[in-house]
């Protein structure tokens, strides 16, 4: 909790998550994000990650919602992903045991796209994975806010993905917002 100590006027934690075992930490932000970064008080290995991610972000398929996910274990980067329009088994699977509703296409197929965090646990390679603590690993999702390229748009991470990093034992997850009255996406430019 060492971050929320830092800038607890600029996160949270979302009270209505804590039925996950995991910490679920938000950044609020009316701010352009060079702004955010700007501010002083916010630890300058979160920047890293947090601009990582969004480096991440812009590489998905998705106009809308692009998101980026870093995964960090001992002050390195053990994985990295993006949201896809492919659909993948893994998030299939915790897709259908933890959500609620369903994105079809046009012939009313249930697409199980491939969310960020899923992806960026996909990419750590298989003998990192053995010797992982998971409770010391790090998870930082950004979310670009539509149309404003710069700014930072709700990541909150779905059922699926929330429980997918739960069971591997991950303890803190930090994730970008927009501002209260805009949550997917806003700045003030
Ligand atoms: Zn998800």
């Amino acid at each position: 909790m060492q971050i929320l100590n830092l800038v607890k006027t600029k996160m949270r934690t979302s009270s209505r998550l804590t039925k996950y075992q995991i910490d679920l930490i938000s950044y609020t932000t009316s701010k352009h994000l060079d702004s955010w970064l700007e501010l002083s008080e916010f630890p300058q290995y979160a920047k890293k990650w947090f601009l990582l991610a969004r480096n991440e972000a812009f590489k998905s398929d998705f106009s809308a919602a692009k998101l980026g996910c870093v995964i960090v274990y001992k002050n390195h980067v053990i994985g990295k992903g993006h949201n896809k329009l492919k659909t993948d088994p893994i998030q299939k699977r915790y897709n259908e045991k933890y959500r609620d509703w369903n994105i079809t296409d046009d012939s009313n197929l249930i697409v199980h796209s491939l969310h960020a965090e899923i992806d960026a646990i996909k990419h750590i390679p298989y003998p990192v994975m053995q010797k992982l603590d998971w409770k010391h690993v790090e998870v930082y999702i950004f979310r670009v806010a539509p149309g404003l390229e710069g700014c930072t748009g709700l990541a909150l991470p779905c059922p699926a993905c929330a429980h997918a990093l739960q069971d591997l034992g991950i303890q803190k997850v930090y994730y970008t917002t927009g501002h209260l009255d805009k949550p997917f996406g806003c700045c003030d430019l």
